[in-house]
């Protein structure tokens, strides 16, 4: 029997219509920017397996570091115990986030990492004697899957069956935008006149605001000018309301800066980065926040202090593959390969819409990530997706929304020649 079919028997998926789901793709093995199923047929991953996979895949530098690792200490752990590749790790990224960022707290995924953020956030308050219970987030957000992490993503449309049982969340527009987009400036005053309208009617009870700083990823690929978050962090601060950046998916050059704050030019009170951490080899997250609030948490009493963790806790294997990652990415290569994308990227905006004509709309890009709207009535955007994967192209449309997110590693032939099969499926339709 076939691995896919064994699968089917056994196993349910994430984010999946079992019932009228294609059998999954059984994956052998991969190299670099390839996956091979198995049939040995060969797909470019133009989404980085889900976001994670930063230098490709089976990356040997970043294996072999987990493997010296797993031969001298796998697992401890966490409270009341520590080891150096936790400690190190912490270092290397306190050198790349902004100086107040100085408290690093570890957890499994981008969900938990933004769970651990709300809740820092509210207990912050409460342990000041003050409960605030209100969290502001933006349209279309999402924070990941856990019940915070829903609460905070309630209209990313995701968590429809769950709504009876989330905290309080006041919405904000987010005010996205895209090539040739002329109404920009009448949709961030829109947004901003009503965070002005939350915050002036329920600032006491405002715990945080949580943003997606310049794309909004699951919602859509949606992107927003840097400015926008650097008006909507200050406007919120003069409320005292706490920040939160979810940069799980934009962390690490994905839009090509290090971090999206760099862009936005504001430090946050929270940044919670995951999915490129480990360069895609292990789940791993950091909650990372400032002396400030720590401090809140200090006290002679167990109350006070931060009463969360989770087993795999700062699991050694993930901060040495986390740590491998980080030295790949400083190396002048990587930094090449990838304002090379980035470049690649923003050439290509023109040649599509010139081939796709109005099929597609709604071009963006932000560093690495290309994204369009397919503009086509009644197409079905399954059919395109598998027309894709038939091409050899590991593309996971969002909704109408076809996003490319590769790994660093792709080549500039690699990447146009997807170009050419990505504009010619769409002519075709
Ligand atoms: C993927 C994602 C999450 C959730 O991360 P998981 O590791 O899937 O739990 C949270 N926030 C953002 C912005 C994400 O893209």
């Amino acid at each position: 029997m076939l691995l896919s079919e064994r699968d089917k028997k056994i196993i349910w998926h994430p984010f999946t219509q079992e019932k009228t789901a294609s059998l999954p793709v059984a994956i052998k093995k991969a190299q670099g920017c390839y996956l091979y199923d198995e049939h040995n047929k060969a797909y470019l991953d133009l989404i980085s397996s889900w976001w994670v996979n930063i230098h490709g895949h089976a990356n040997p530098y970043i294996a072999n570091a987990i493997y010296q690792q797993a031969l001298n200490l796998e697992h401890v752990i966490f409270a009341g115990f520590t080891h150096e590749p936790a400690v190190k790790l912490c270092e290397a990224i306190q050198k790349l986030v902004p100086d107040e960022l100085s408290r690093f707290f570890f957890s499994d995924n981008g969900s938990t990492s933004v769970e651990v953020a709300l809740k820092i956030a509210y207990q912050y308050w409460w342990n000041q004697g003050q409960e605030k219970s209100i969290f502001l987030s933006f349209a279309g957000g999402y924070h990941g899957d856990t019940f915070g992490a829903m609460s905070v993503g309630a209209t990313s449309s995701f968590h429809t069956p769950f709504n009876k049982l989330f905290f309080s969340v006041l919405t904000i527009p987010f005010a996205d935008t895209w090539h040739g987009d002329n109404l920009i400036e009448e949709k961030e005053e829109l947004a901003l006149k009503t965070l002005q309208k939350h915050l002036e009617h329920n600032s006491k009870n405002i715990a945080a605001l949580i943003i997606e700083p310049l794309v909004q990823g699951a919602g859509g690929m949606k992107m927003c000018r840097p400015k926008f978050i650097k008006d909507v962090v200050n406007l919120a601060r003069h409320y005292g309301v706490l920040i939160i950046f979810d940069e799980v998916m934009t962390g690490f050059y994905r839009t090509g800066t290090r971090f999206a704050l760099e862009q936005a030019q504001v430090v946050p009170d929270f940044l919670c980065i995951s999915k490129g951490l480990t360069g895609g080899f292990l789940p791993l997250a950091l909650t990372i926040t400032s002396e400030k609030i720590y401090e809140i948490f200090l006290n002679d009493s167990f109350t006070h202090a931060f009463a969360h963790g989770h087993s795999y806790t700062a699991n050694p294997l993930g901060c040495s593959a986390a740590i491998a990652s980080l030295e790949l990415l400083s190396q002048d290569v990587t930094l090449v390969n990838i304002n090379n994308i980035i470049n690649i990227q923003q050439q290509y905006v023109v040649a599509l819409s010139e081939a796709c004509d109005n099929k597609i709309i709604k071009i963006r890009t932000c560093g690495t990530i290309l994204a369009f709207d397919i503009n086509i009535n009644g197409v079905n955007i399954d059919q395109l997706k598998a027309i894709f994967l038939k091409k050899g192209l590991l593309i996971r449309p969002l909704g109408n929304t076809i996003y490319i997110l590769p790994p660093y590693c792709i080549t500039s032939d690699e990447l146009l020649e997807a170009y050419k099969i990505i504009t010619n499926s769409i002519s075709d339709i």
